[in-house]
């Protein structure tokens, strides 16, 4: 089942974005897990440094591996030195029970207890994260279910109830051997599910947003628009749409570079955001054009809105920004507010009075709102 899921993973990170991280590591950890079965199984074959000595050191560093792949997915830094050194303590201590004072039981509890801290802590890291979906949920789950047999099974080992080795069958030794080979199965399903969820995630935002400045896209902010008329004719109430245009950008652009101009574009968005604070959805409806959808807001309430966004739009740059260093000044915009009006209202009809009621504002001289019924 480890070949098998490196295998499987191996090819997946092939088609994953390298914004999932932690799939190499996750390819690695199962592979490491079957040469160590491997190594298990070849006992009385080969000498015991690689039977015992090494197969465990292989396992655990399979493991670590895993926890490793967990670290750098949920965007930490890998941080597993000090599990790698415990790996290395262990070993000597593994071939100290093996040559010198043959012990199965002590390298059973060694190793197993070993083993079980090394879950916890894996599964803290998932604990922490504070991901609550059903792919995290099913990862911590394992992770806490390895950590428990584990612990049982160290508790078994220092109560004599050990066996002599490996394949001696015990119910604990049976719970533990059949819990390992479904953790290795069941991790490597949850890390593809967690991968696959985190890369349509990652799709969902980039094909509704906005990449320069963050907002939803036009696509996007009309759909909500859509979904919020729909709900206009169904429960009443209102809704306005307020079509923001950058008043003389090209100038901008025309003496700063367009790199400028995106800074200054990325900043009054910023801006907007702020001061719409959750009061309505912001959209990039075109080159340096926004559109601001106001749900349950009428004519009136959206006036009070658009003045306040012009108010924050005026504030100079803060001084210590490449902004004002350029002596830029801000730029003002022009507005226009349209709503809601009768149920056979569609959007393209509120949009198109926005538009015209933007282009009123232009014609009389910018930097203010419009209203068109
Ligand atoms: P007006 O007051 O009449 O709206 O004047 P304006 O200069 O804002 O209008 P115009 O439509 O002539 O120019 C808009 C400019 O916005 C043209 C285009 O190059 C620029 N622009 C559009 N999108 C971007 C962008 O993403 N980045 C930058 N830097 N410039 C952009
Ligand atoms: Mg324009
Ligand atoms: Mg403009």
């Amino acid at each position: 089942m480890g070949l098998v899921m490196a295998v499987v993973l191996f090819f997946m990170r092939r088609s994953y974005p390298p914004s999932i991280r932690g799939l190499r590591e996750w390819t690695w950890g199962p592979l490491f897990c079957f040469l160590s079965t491997v190594m298990f199984a070849l006992r009385g074959v080969v000498p015991d440094a690689i039977t015992v000595v090494l197969a465990n050191a292989f396992l655990f560093q399979g493991c670590v591996l895993y926890y490793a792949g967990s670290q750098l997915f949920l965007g930490r830094a890998r941080d597993t030195r000090r599990w790698t050194a415990i790996n290395v303590v262990m070993a000597v201590v593994l071939a100290w029970f093996t040559y010198r004072q043959p012990d199965y039981s002590v390298r059973l509890a060694v190793f197993t207890a070993a083993v079980s801290a090394l879950f916890v802590a894996h599964a803290r890291q998932y604990l922490r994260h504070g991901v609550r979906d059903f792919d995290t949920l099913f990862m911590t789950g394992i992770l806490m279910m390895q950590a428990t047999v584990a612990g049982v099974r160290c508790l078994s080992a220092l109560g004599g109830l050990a066996g002599n080795d490996l394949l001696e069958v015990t119910w604990v030794q049976s719970l533990y051997i059949v819990m390992y080979s479904l953790t290795a199965l069941f991790m490597s399903i949850a890390g593809v599910l967690m991968a696959t969820d985190r890369v349509r995630v990652e799709f969902e935002f980039l094909a509704s947003h906005d990449p320069l400045t963050g907002v939803l896209n036009r696509r996007a902010v009309l759909d909500a628009c859509e979904t919020e008329l729909a709900r206009c004719k169904r429960q009443g109430g209102t809704m306005t749409l307020l079509m923001i245009d950058v008043d003389h950008f090209k100038a901008v652009n025309d003496t700063h570079g367009h790199l400028v101009g995106d800074d200054v574009l990325r900043e009054m968005v910023a801006r907007l955001q702020q001061a719409l604070s959750g009061q309505g959805v912001l959209g990039r409806y075109g080159g340096e054009e926004f559109l601001a959808l106001l749900p349950q807001t009428d004519t009136a309430a959206a006036l009070s809105i658009a003045q306040k966004l012009r108010a924050r739009l005026m504030q100079s740059f803060q001084s210590d920004t490449t902004l004002a260093a350029l002596g830029l000044q801000p730029l003002t915009v022009s507005m226009g507010i349209a709503s809601y009006q009768h149920s056979m209202e569609t959007i393209d009809l509120i949009l198109a009075r926005a538009d015209e009621a933007m282009y009123t504002s232009k014609a009389l001289g910018r930097d203010r709102v419009e209203t068109k019924y």
